[in-house]
């Protein structure tokens, strides 16, 4: 029997609606409430992607495709299952891999045809494999960054950006020789090996805190570099799925410097971090306040206002299903629990809105910091649970501080801020927080999770 359309219209109709479904992905995406079949949508996507691909004539034989399957599956699979904490420097590595491939098909297809390819084929060509090459061994550093397998502190020296400059002039240099003569085979070498090392020298200077922003950019990068691909093999698919990927990237990544209010130009040549004020678990002299469980339950049971301020401690424990416990028993007390979220909050943008979202707290409690700000003078407390940075207040006062004019959640405003966390340890920016030695601050030192446990039980009369 023949068939009704040919082959070639089956793939044009796959990818066009694998396209349709990655434009859907993104614009459900931008909403917890339909986030989930953003997913979906993206996931079915890419499975109709790969299908359609799987169709085409110009594949023979298809022993290597499965190979490729298979390996990328035994790889895939674990990386799909690390957990949430450790979801930035997995997402490097994603991009790794996606940069690679678009290196090496860039590198196959210029000596299939070269010599002699043609103008408009090498220019792509040349962005192709200079973005995927540089984004590769960027996208590496900042995994290896991220999981403190290589220093976080931005390594600098005397003279390093315009280095780093020079490296990329000279690479865009050579590409335009190619472009005008295509003959001259021998350079296509260097449009890759020093790109490759630009990725390296361009993430060394960069510190572990601006490592998600730079990430974020560097998918910028990926997707760009899959779009410059998909003219290399008239793929629209690919063009349109590496803008949209370029494009996300880029935007997420502006998102994230306003945040932090930093530049774009800061973030890659500021050396944020380099000296943190106290270290991690460092001991600070000043007296602070502290309280036990019963103590903090006893405040919040006469409480009638509470914003609860969560960040990554929250997520290390795991603690958000204790927090709704928490929630729940103060909202059936009559207390008007809400929830304040710092745009950076945690390790990755939405990082508290999934967790919070996972524990099933509504949406209409979560308020982002605009929105709560006004509230916190007329809050009797602000529980904070493993959050430091977004809280504070040197971000305003202090022109000396790295995270000087960084936006923050006003907590320190509330009649009582209570603060859950492990020890007088720094944050994410290796700073110390002038709001744990405020005489409204109880410290509350303990683990996220079974801290905000106790004083669930304590406020259920010990049944919980
Ligand atoms: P921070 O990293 O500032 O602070 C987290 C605090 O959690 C620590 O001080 C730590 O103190 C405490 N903590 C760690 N584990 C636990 C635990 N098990 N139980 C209780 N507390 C714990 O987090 P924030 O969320 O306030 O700020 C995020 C930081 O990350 C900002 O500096 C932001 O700029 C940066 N960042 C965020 C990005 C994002 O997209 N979200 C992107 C780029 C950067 P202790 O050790 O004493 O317990």
């Amino acid at each position: 029997m023949t068939s009704f359309l040919g082959t070639d219209t089956i793939i044009e109709i796959t990818y066009l609606i694998a396209t349709a479904l990655f434009i859907l992905s993104l614009k459900w995406m931008s909403s917890p409430t339909t986030a989930r079949h953003g997913v979906w949508a993206g996931e079915a996507g890419m499975l109709l992607a790969i299908a359609g691909t799987l169709l085409n004539r110009g594949i023979v034989d298809y022993k290597w495709v499965v190979i490729a399957l298979v390996l990328g599956t035994i790889i895939g699979v674990p990386l799909g299952k690390v957990q949430m904490t450790a979801v930035p420097q997995r997402t490097a590595l994603s991009h790794a891999f996606g940069a690679l491939c678009v290196t090496l098909v860039g590198t196959a297809e210029f000596y299939l045809r070269a010599p002699g390819v043609p103008k408009f084929m090498m220019s792509v060509l040349s962005m192709e494999v200079i973005l995927g090459s540089l984004t590769f061994t960027g996208s590496l550093m900042a995994a290896g960054k991220l999981q403190e397998v290589l220093p976080q502190r931005p390594i600098t020296f005397k003279g390093q950006n315009f280095v780093n400059l020079g490296m990329m002039v000279v690479a865009v240099g050579v590409a335009v020789v190619l472009v005008l003569h295509p003959d001259r085979m021998y350079l296509f070498p260097a449009i890759l090996a020093i790109p490759l090392l630009f990725g390296v020298m361009m993430i060394i200077p960069i510190g572990g805190a601006d490592m998600p922003t730079v990430i974020s950019l560097l998918n910028s990068y990926a997707g760009l570099s899959a779009a410059a691909m998909g003219f290399v093999l008239n793929s629209k698919l690919l063009i349109v799925a590496g803008a949209l990927d370029g494009a996300s990237g880029l935007i997420l990544s502006v998102n994230m410097s306003k945040a932090m209010n930093r530049s774009f130009s800061n973030v890659l040549f500021g050396a944020f971090g380099q000296e943190a004020a106290v270290g991690k678990g460092g001991k600070e002299e000043r007296p602070v306040r502290s309280a036990t469980p019963e103590e903090a339950a006893g405040i919040l049971a006469v409480a009638s206002k509470v914003v609860i301020v969560p960040g990554y401690g929250m997520a290390v424990a795991q603690a958000q299903h204790k927090v709704r416990e928490l929630y729940d028993i103060l909202t059936k007390r009559g207390i008007d629990v809400k929830f304040g979220i710092h745009p950076v909050a945690g390790r990755m943008p939405g990082h508290m809105n999934v967790l919070l979202a996972e524990a099933d707290i509504p949406y209409d409690k979560l308020l982002d910091m605009d929105e709560i700000n006004g509230d916190f003078p007329q809050t009797d407390v602000a529980l904070i649970i493993g959050a430091n940075d977004v809280t504070n207040p040197a971000a305003r006062t202090d022109s000396s501080s790295p995270i000087f004019g960084m936006p923050i959640l006003d907590v320190d405003k509330a009649r009582t801020v209570m603060v859950i966390k492990r020890s007088m340890g720094a944050g994410f920016a290796g700073i110390e927080n002038p709001l744990y030695y405020m005489d409204k601050t109880l410290m509350l030192f303990g683990d996220a999770k079974s801290f905000v446990g106790s004083i669930v039980r304590e406020l259920s009369g010990g049944h919980s």
